[in-house]
């Protein structure tokens, strides 16, 4: 079993008050052994704990701590040891990254830790008998799943894995004791569409509460996806599945009050069907797997035009993907008329993953960069700040200060235009 470790201590923490550092690792508590950062979670919720522990030097070190309620003991952890991937989907969109990217971005994660904890989808299919004894336990829901098909056999040629478990195998017992899910099914033409799909939305629909909400995603290919074999998804076929999902969203609210399964947005953008307004996704369940992100940004303008101030004349360049880029003149036009701006929208291609890869989130710095080039004639540029990691770095590993510097007009990151022109 990996140590926890310590990566840092709150300044005026409970910790540092008990002369936990950086390194110390954490061995039990309350005679329960801590294995990984979900234990350190859940074990450390009693307000009485009594924890074994081992400073960097070596010394093993007792601590008894009466913790008020609600009060954090100000430990983060070293980032936990990630459980990889079984499987090969063809469609994987980690064997479709170009070559030459940093490392972390290679990593398969399947992790159901990583499910509960960051909403990751994962799929299941590696779970051993302590860890469906743990989610139990440790009521790890909702938990983000690929199920992709409930077929077994299907499955198993999705995943690329003869050995795949049934995936209704894994999810009856789990929603048995309470924990839930949301799903996503990624579509393979000829594969887990038509018959399979209504199966298998079928199987979910009988899991009853237990299933949250179900994704459609149409599969993504990149021009490095060296392991599909399979055909792409094309209009008619994108338009069939969202008469699907129609047909069973209809359902589930006349039976459930809830619309259920949703398109992705790229869904709709390539059947060239208009997509749903906010009301549509109710709790924007699965924004993060691109379900109802342009709804949002929509909400999101929408809620900060009250906000915003005059820039009369002023020339603003958008950049955005090409996927977005026939959506942007709407959405903007609410902002050109409240602030007296002109904006521009300036659809990038991506020529690091190729022309199929056409979301803004995964632009490069360089692409950007070369876009605005010599763009004098604009005011201000905004750029989309989900395209920026945490770290202030693009996918292709440009600084997003580097490009603010060397443009020759003020860059913004922007995640919905509102929150610079306020
Ligand atoms: S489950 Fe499939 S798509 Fe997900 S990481 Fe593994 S191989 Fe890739």
């Amino acid at each position: 079993m990996p140590a926890v470790r310590v990566a840092s201590v709150e300044r005026g923490s409970i910790a540092a008050a008990l002369g936990i550092m950086p390194g110390t690792e954490l061995v039990s508590v309350n005679g329960r052994r801590v294995g990984d950062f979900l234990d350190w979670e859940f074990l450390t919720a009693d307000e009485e704990l009594l924890i074994e522990a081992r400073q960097p030097d070596g010394e093993a070190v007792v601590y008894e701590v009466e913790r008020p309620e609600g009060e954090s003991l100000g430990v983060e952890l070293e980032p936990p040891t990630v459980r990889q991937c079984a499987n090969r989907c063809e469609f994987c969109f980690i064997e479709g990254l170009p070559p030459g990217l940093r490392k972390p971005l290679y990593l398969r994660d399947d992790d159901y830790r990583l499910s509960f904890a960051y909403g990751n989808f994962a799929t299941l299919s590696n779970l051993k008998e302590a860890d469906r004894r743990r989610i139990l336990e440790y009521r790890l829901s909702p938990l983000y799943v690929s199920v992709h098909a409930t077929p077994l056999d299907v499955r198993r040629v999705l995943l690329n894995n003869p050995k795949a478990p049934d995936v209704l195998g894994e999810l009856v017992p789990l929603a048995k004791g309470g924990i839930q899910f949301h799903c996503q099914m990624v579509i393979v033409p000829g594969i887990n569409d038509g018959e399979v799909l209504e199966r298998s939305l079928a199987d979910l629909w009988a899991l009853s509460e237990s299933v949250i909400s179900v994704a459609i995603v149409p599969v993504g290919l990149t021009q490095f996806s060296h392991l599909y074999t399979g055909r792409s998804m094309d209009r008619g076929m994108a338009g069939e599945l969202l008469g699907v999902t129609g047909r069973w969203s209809a359902r589930a609210r006349s039976e459930r009050g809830t619309n259920w399964v949703f398109g992705s947005d790229e869904l709709y953008l390539l059947a060239g069907e208009t997509l749903p307004d906010a009301a549509h996704y109710g709790d924007f369940d699965q924004i993060e797997n691109g379900v109802g992100a342009v709804a949002k940004l929509r909400q999101r303008v929408g809620d900060g035009m009250t906000g915003l101030t005059r820039r009369e004349g002023a020339r603003i360049g958008v950049v955005t993907g090409t996927a977005m880029a026939p959506l942007m003149g709407d959405i903007i036009a609410p902002i050109a008329r409240r602030t007296g701006a002109r904006f521009e929208v300036i659809a990038v291609a991506n020529s690091l993953f190729g022309p199929t890869t056409t979301t803004a989130g995964l632009l490069p710095g360089g692409d950007i960069l070369h876009a605005l080039a010599g763009r004098t004639d604009l005011d201000l540029v905004l750029i989309p700040a989900e395209s920026i990691n945490d770290r202030g770095l693009f996918i292709d590993e440009r600084r997003f200060d580097e490009i603010r510097d060397s443009s020759p007009v003020p860059v913004h990151a922007s995640y919905d235009f509102v929150d610079v022109l306020a």
